[in-house]
């Protein structure tokens, strides 16, 4: 029986809250399933850290993450502080230190939900968006310059590198070809974006030549958020960079009945740093404490997680409980137009894997 150590940072707001069920959920299945063991330690890092130690993460934090199989993310931000600060020393700190360059974000509607789109139901859409996590807009490349004076400048440098766009494409590619339709969109803006974006495209002529399997088409972003709400049946895999993904994905997850439901993996598909798996919703401090935060995507990722150990059989009967949940609506969260609580959702969960 394979034995795996999980890494599990919570962090701020609703994130703690949905980590434990999900970890609740895991911690039963290891039990009742018999198929994995698993040993979760908990590393208390965020905001409350950051108001103690000055930062949200030690500096050596990276190095205690190294020897983990996979880590289990829930959220980072705080009202009092700046937003920037939580997202790159914690967050993107894991993301790039780990070179954790796919990020892979599947959405469809589940059964028993409903998308804000008339006419589309479960089974109606089935993407996995594949965003660019390591270069792009979000490298930190820029500065800026005479702060504080009215000549103030600031300036944010895209990076695209050739290997960084050719190995995201690769990974898309290789992941169309493993789904039943084999269809690949690449999203771009090269009629604007005329160095970086044309290089996405050129780069993507050649290689999509390597998969002649694979059925591939071209959009620009703008154009891309029409066809997702107009023709969201037309679309299987998508590719994109950091930034454009980012936005294409918040709306995949609207689209699909909430923020709630949503999850996400940062994969380092070389295996020799750990990825790390999390819920799409931020820290929702509107809604934190009181217990009704959807743990729907916080379990989604656990089962991201255990596809990505080699746990397929589990990854399954994980979404087969989350959606026999969904199907039978009696245990709705409020986002999703319930009144269940985490608890009750994750009781519900629970009982609905079946041993
Ligand atoms: P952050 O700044 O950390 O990204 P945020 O509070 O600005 O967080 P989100 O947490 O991403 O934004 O979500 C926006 C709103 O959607 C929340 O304020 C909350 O009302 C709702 N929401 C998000 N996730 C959930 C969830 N899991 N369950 C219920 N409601 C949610």
């Amino acid at each position: 029986m394979e034995h795996y150590k999980i890494a599990a940072i919570p962090g701020d707001g609703i994130g703690t809250e949905v980590i434990s069920a999900g970890v609740e959920v895991l911690e039963f299945m290891a039990k009742q399933g018999k198929q994995f063991s698993i040993a979760v330690e908990t590393f208390p890092w965020g905001a409350d850290y950051y108001l103690q130690h000055g930062q949200m993460m030690p500096d050596d934090g990276r190095e205690m993450l190294k020897p983990f199989d996979a880590i289990y993310f829930g959220s980072a931000g705080d009202p009092r502080i700046p937003d920037h600060i939580t997202l790159w020393q914690l967050r993107l700190n894991i993301c790039q230190g780990f070179e954790q360059y796919a990020n892979v974000r599947p959405s469809r509607v589940l059964p028993g939900v409903k998308s804000p789109l008339a006419n589309i139901g479960p089974g109606d859409f089935d993407w996995v968006i594949v965003r660019e996590n390591s270069e792009g807009e979000y490298a930190g490349i820029g500065g800026r310059a005479h702060r504080d004076f009215s000549e103030e400048v600031a300036m944010d440098v895209s990076v695209f590198t050739r290997s960084g766009v050719e190995r995201i494409q690769r990974f898309a590619l290789e992941l169309a070809r493993s789904r039943p339709r084999k269809k690949l969109t690449l999203v771009t803006k090269s009629n604007a974006q005329r160095h970086g974006m044309v290089m996405w495209d050129d780069t993507f002529a050649r290689v999509k030549e390597d998969y002649p399997d694979v059925e591939t088409d071209k959009m620009l972003v703008d154009a891309m958020t029409t066809r997702m709400v107009l023709d969201p049946a037309s679309l299987d895999v998508i590719v994109a960079t950091n930034l454009h993904a980012d936005v294409l994905s918040d709306l995949a997850a609207a689209l699909s009945g909430s923020l709630g439901i949503a999850a996400t993996a940062n994969l380092r598909p070389e295996g020799d740093f750990p990825s790390m798996f999390e819920p799409i919703h931020g820290s929702a401090f509107d809604i934190m404490g009181k217990g009704i935060a959807n743990p729907i995507g916080s379990f989604w990722s656990a089962s991201m997680m255990l596809e990505h150990l080699g746990e397929q059989a589990a990854a399954d009967q994980l979404m087969a409980a989350i959606e026999k949940v969904t199907a039978a609506g009696e245990t709705m969260p409020a986002d999703l137009g319930g009144s269940a609580t985490t608890r009750e959702v994750t009781e519900a969960v629970i009982n609905a894997l079946d041993y």
